[in-house]
């Protein structure tokens, strides 16, 4: 592992903060209303206890090496983008898990986010990017196949929590294997750290029999993002 690496994974912590406070900037953007909160629009997700099912994304974890939110280009340069999900660091071959159950609504191998699936869980879409594998065609219906990890994963397939849907690789534009993971609310960007959030209080909170939380305290409020163009992984 080089040097740089190494200061990635500790200024992981910092840019997932810098992340989050960027994110809290453009809640304030006058433009950008507040839409909704997914408590009112979920009957899965918001709940009591309904983030107890929901799985981390990814076995091995090692850092967040990149949070949500606008950052200068990874090509370099004056230029900003926005990165549309969280970065999660882990070894090569790493196993990938389904956040949520749900449905896979799409795979494919031709872009920037690399070899990824698209899985609708409801109102979430959640993508994993920059898997190993690549995507085939039989008999007319598209599949996602990594051989070497034993995975296949077909377009209109329905995929429990949990389960492990690929492996972390380097496929797309990428400089080290990471899970990028993005997560949107009816189609608008949500930033995944928020959710993990929620999930990891209420799964602790469970665990230590506390009395559970409520509705309100579990809300992660979705901003509207349609204009924000899909530029970064
Ligand atoms: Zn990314």
């Amino acid at each position: 592992m080089s040097n740089r690496r190494q200061r990635v994974a500790i200024y992981g912590t910092g840019l997932f903060l810098l992340g989050l406070s960027i994110v809290t900037l453009i809640t304030l953007l006058p433009k950008l209303e507040k839409v909704k909160a997914v408590q009112s629009h979920t009957n899965q997700i918001a709940t009591g206890n309904s983030w107890l099912a929901a799985s981390f994304p990814v076995e091995n974890f090692q850092a967040y090496t990149s949070g949500f939110g606008y950052r200068r280009s990874a090509t370099g340069g004056n230029n900003w983008e926005f990165h549309s999900g969280l970065d999660i660091a882990a070894p090569q071959g790493s196993y990938i898990r389904n956040w949520w159950a749900g449905t896979v609504i799409q795979v494919g191998d031709r872009n920037a986010c690399g070899t990824h699936i698209v899985i609708k869980s409801g109102e979430w879409q959640h993508t994993y990017c920059h898997m190993e594998g690549q995507v085939e065609t039989a008999s007319g219906h598209r599949y996602f196949i990594d051989r070497a990890g034993g995975v296949q994963i077909w377009e209109g397939q329905q995929i429990p929590a949990g389960v492990r849907i690929g492996r972390v690789g380097m496929t797309g534009r990428t400089t080290g294997p990471h899970l990028h993971w993005g997560l949107k609310y009816s189609d608008n960007y949500v930033n995944p750290a928020m959710v993990l959030q929620a999930m990891f209080s209420q799964q602790q909170l469970a665990r230590s029999s506390a009395p559970r939380l409520t509705p309100q305290q579990s809300t992660v409020t979705i901003d509207n993002s349609k204009s924000i163009q899909d530029s970064g992984y």
